[in-house]
Order: structure tokens, then C-alpha cells, then sequence
């Protein structure tokens, strides 16, 4: 899961990504607006939590301008509790969401669970192989209905191998596919990610085969 945070004030971004990256998501932090548009036009997330007031390009108009794109990605604007105006504006460029601040994280967590659900609903959020299963809103996986353990990367490369199970997939591929996620990973990095998922789901019916020279094949029972 893939999530954009926008926020300048470096206090209120470091208590988000800590709980973010907690629960496995793929953050992407950037402070000022004008490049966090830029970032909305040229990568994909899942979830943006945004906040208004921000150097060079404010919040809502970064809001707006995502909206007129056409992209319907759920956005969590985070506004002054004192300033309703903010929240309203927000509300109608099409936020889906919001908190005032001070938050309270346990509170901001469980919205952005609902945020993503609803996010996820219309198209498949959960994979499955045989016995493996992946829940990509809720970044699980499981074998044989036990949890796996898995790192947000380790994740990641499972994602994009299952979404293309039973046909070859390049570690070129897998490495612009972890850069377009945000992730900058080499070739080498990418060999012991696969090897790694590999260990954590050979005990059951789903394996990744590695084709000399081709890359990897996820082989459906
Ligand atoms: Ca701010």
C-alpha cells in the first residue's frame, strides 16, 4: 500500500509515518505542495493525507487540481481545528476525509483503515494462489489462513508477482515496478527479496520459480 503524507510541519510527519510505516504502508513523505503535485501526477498511491496549509501550492489546491485530473485516489485532508473554513473547502474539492488537529493516532489509524477499505472495495483487494492470499488493502498475506510475516518491500514484490501469476516476470520489470511504488530497488536487492518470500512461502502449494536469464514465475497450483 502505497501512501502519499503531505505535511511541512516535520513533528506532526514524523508521528505519522512512524504509525504508517507501523502498519506496513509504503510512505512517501513530501513537504511542499508544488512537488507533492508533481508527485501525484507522475506516481500512483493508494491513500494521500494532506494537509492544508503548505508551502508554494496549499492543500486545497492541490486537492482541486488532483480531482480535475480525473484521479479519485481517497484523500485525508488534516486541518486546524479552529479553522472550519479549511475543512469545508477541503470537503467540497472532493477530500474524503478529515482530522483536525491535534489528532489523536489511534483515532487517525483506524480512519485510514475506512479510507482505504472504501478505496479498495471496488476493485480486488484481495489476491489469491492456491493457498496464499494477500489482502493488498489491508498489506496481510496468508498460507493456509496463517499470517505471514512479511516486510512492507517483501510485500510489495509479492504484490507484483501474484498480480502476474503464471507468466514470467523480469527482474528489470520487478525493479521499475518497486521505483513507480516509491522504492528504488537494484537488481541485487530484488534477487534477495524473491529469495527471501521464496523461504516464507515454500511450505505451501505456491512457488516461485526462477527462470535463468528471464526473470521470476509465481506457478498457480
Ligand atoms: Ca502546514
Amino acid at each position: 500500500m502505497r501512501v502519499l503524507l503531505v505535511e511541512d510541519d516535520p513533528i506532526v510527519a514524523d508521528g505519522l509515518i512512524r504509525i504508517l510505516q507501523k502498519s506496513k504502508y509504503i510512505v512517501t513523505h513530501e513537504a511542499n505542495g508544488k512537488r507533492a503535485d508533481h508527485l501525484l501526477i507522475v506516481q500512483q498511491f493508494e491513500l494521500v493525507i494532506l494537509d492544508m496549509g503548505l508551502p508554494e501550492m496549499d492543500g486545497a489546491e492541490i486537492l482541486r487540481r488532483l480531482r480535475q485530473r480525473g484521479n479519485k485516489v481517497p484523500v485525508l485532508i488534516l486541518t486546524a481545528r479552529d479553522k472550519v473554513e479549511e475543512r469545508v473547502q477541503g470537503l467540497d474539492f472532493g477530500a474524503d476525509d478529515y482530522m483536525a488537529k491535534p489528532f489523536d493516532l489511534l483515532e487517525l489509524e483506524a480512519r485510514i483503515r475506512a479510507l482505504l477499505r472504501r478505496g479498495q472495495s471496488a476493485s480486488s483487494a484481495v489476491l489469491q494462489i492456491g493457498e496464499l492470499c494477500l489482502d493488498t488493502a489491508g498489506c496481510r498475506a496468508t498460507l493456509n489462513g496463517e499470517p505471514l510475516e512479511l516486510s512492507a518491500r517483501e510485500l510489495s514484490v509479492l504484490e507484483v508477482l501474484m498480480l502476474r501469476a503464471g507468466r514470467v516476470v523480469s527482474k528489470e520489470l520487478l525493479s521499475e515496478q518497486m521505483s513507480s511504488l516509491g522504492e528504488e530497488m537494484s537488481i541485487n536487492a530484488i534477487e534477495v527479496y524473491v529469495h527471501r518470500l521464496r523461504k516464507k512461502i515454500e511450505v505451501g502449494n505456491v512457488s516461485i520459480r526462477t527462470l535463468r536469464g528471464l526473470g521470476y514465475l509465481m506457478e498457480k497450483p
